[in-house]
């Protein structure tokens, strides 16, 4: 719960008007190093840690969330243990913090905690990684890739091979990678969730590089889904709009878009990743049995409208 909730006495339960539920614009520049943590963010984000419920939607079920320390993965991190899953989070190694945190979490939620620190830009690590998460989880069944990389540039000029290659690796490929040696593990009625954005609909000038990886996940969400409904396992994606989280102040947005984050939607504010963590249940779940192949909205009425 956000400090303004709770000194409402209100939760994500209570009927509100959403405009006002969550930190409008403006906010203050907060430079800090990619990637980032969620205690260096003013106002804190809302991750559900004091308030989301579970109620056994993903009883038994086993987890790898890449980018599970903070921002939205943290969220559904929480939501997954607390409706009764087993968690692998994988993260980079500077963000050991965020992630003991999310670790300490589940482990409260009663679950099963694994922690999987390394970097996705290298395919071996990710082989390693989906090892590591069957053998610790005891198998696999909810792959959600959300692990992101953005960094915003004024002018293509200013974009190096570098950044783009890097942004393509940790956004595509290791999605590619990781998928790929998940896929032998997954049992029929198992779940991928891929984290794209708004930016595949309506690429911003600052994100060239950044707009085209969530465009490639767009698709291969769609591809994916057609290539293994045979096998019973769904695939779907979720579009978030602007959501308040490191990935934004840590290069992903100017220090002045900052101020106005989330200002130009039609609720008015940034999201918080609170609010996209019950979309990534539901599409988990058992009661998505007949959804594969969509991407489902969260921006605060931005998007294909
Ligand atoms: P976040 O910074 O909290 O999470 C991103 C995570 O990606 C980091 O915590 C880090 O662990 C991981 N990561 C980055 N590079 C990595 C690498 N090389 N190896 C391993 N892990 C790496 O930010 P977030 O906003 O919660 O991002 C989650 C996803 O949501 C991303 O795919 C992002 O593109 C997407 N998204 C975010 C927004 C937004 O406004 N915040 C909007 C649309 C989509
Ligand atoms: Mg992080």
């Amino acid at each position: 719960m956000s400090e303004d909730q709770s000194q409402s006495g209100k939760s994500q339960y209570t009927m509100q008007n959403p405009v006002t539920q969550y930190p409008q614009p403006p906010f203050p520049q907060q430079p800090q190093g990619a990637p980032g943590t969620v205690h260096e963010m003013q106002p804190k984000p809302d991750h559900g840690e004091t308030t989301y419920r579970g109620s056994g939607r993903l009883a038994g079920r086993k987890a790898l969330i890449t980018g599970g320390d903070s921002g939205i993965g943290r969220a559904v991190a929480i939501a997954y243990a607390r409706e009764g899953a087993d968690v692998a989070i994988n993260y980079l190694p500077d963000e050991e913090e965020d992630a003991r945190e999310v670790i300490r979490l589940i482990e409260a939620a009663g679950r099963k905690a694994v922690a999987l620190p390394g970097d996705i830009t290298q395919e071996a690590f990710c082989l390693q990684l989906v090892q590591d998460a069957v053998a610790q989880l005891g198998g696999l069944d909810i792959l959600v890739n959300n692990a992101g990389k953005q960094t915003a540039e004024k002018s293509l000029d200013e974009i190096t091979t570098e950044q783009f290659d890097q942004t393509f690796k940790t956004n595509v490929y290791a999605l590619f990678w990781i998928t790929k040696a998940a896929l032998p593990h997954l049992p029929p009625g198992a779940a991928i969730i891929n984290s794209t954005s708004v930016e595949a609909y309506q690429p911003s000038p600052l994100l060239f590089d950044y707009a085209q990886t969530k465009a490639a996940i767009m698709a291969a969400t769609h591809s994916l889904a057609k290539q293994l409904a045979e096998k019973g396992i769904r695939v779907n994606g979720v579009a978030p709009g602007p959501v308040w989280t490191p990935l934004q102040p840590t290069g992903g947005q100017p220090q002045e878009k900052i101020e106005q984050f989330g200002g130009q939607t039609p609720l008015g504010r940034p999201g918080q990743p609170a609010e996209l963590a019950p979309v990534y249940v539901f599409l988990a779940s058992q009661e998505a049995s007949y959804v594969t192949g969509e991407v489902y909205g969260v921006a605060g009425g931005m998007g294909r409208t």
